[in-house]
């Protein structure tokens, strides 16, 4: 089993209402390998709502309390954040996923590189907050331009 960002699979979670379709990952859907989380949704956030990015550091600092999530009205939405991430680690050892496959860039779910707070669209190097815990607890997690190579082995 794997996590997918429901945003890759067709589901209009994004800030900004709308998502995309990859049909490699529609299908790990419907083999029933696969199911969808929006970590953002499930921190209680609104969709669609404005953007957010993590402001002084990384997901990982965001864990730590040495970082914060704002959106571009500099509201903080640091907890809603970080509740997303832990229902997300939840739902991925009830249903026994080994891995997750979620979408770049993302305040939540990037990986390796996120944007850097100035809502600018420049990035820096870093995990979302929901990526960074899913690390933490010892998940693969992957993103839509390097995960061929792991759903062939599933
Ligand atoms: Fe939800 Fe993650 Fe997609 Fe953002 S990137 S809409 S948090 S699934």
């Amino acid at each position: 089993m794997i996590l997918l960002s429901a945003c890759l699979a067709g589901v209009d979670c994004r800030y900004d209402g709308g998502s995309r379709l990859e049909q490699e990952l529609i299908d790990l859907v419907k083999q029933g390998k696969a199911i969808l989380v929006c970590p953002e949704q499930l921190g209680g956030m609104t969709t669609p709502r404005p953007p957010c990015e993590i402001i002084g550091g990384d997901g990982e600092a965001v864990l730590k309390g040495q970082a914060k999530v704002s959106n571009c009205h500099g509201e903080d939405r640091t907890a809603c954040f970080v509740k997303g991430a832990e229902e997300t680690v939840k739902i991925a050892k009830l249903y026994g996923a080994k891995a997750a496959i979620l979408k770049a860039k993302s305040p939540s779910c990037g990986s390796g590189h996120i944007y850097d707070g100035t809502f600018s669209q420049k990035l820096q190097d870093g995990d979302g907050v929901t990526t960074a815990l899913l690390k933490k607890n010892g998940f693969v997690v992957l993103d839509e331009s390097n995960f061929r190579e792991y759903i062939e082995k599933m």
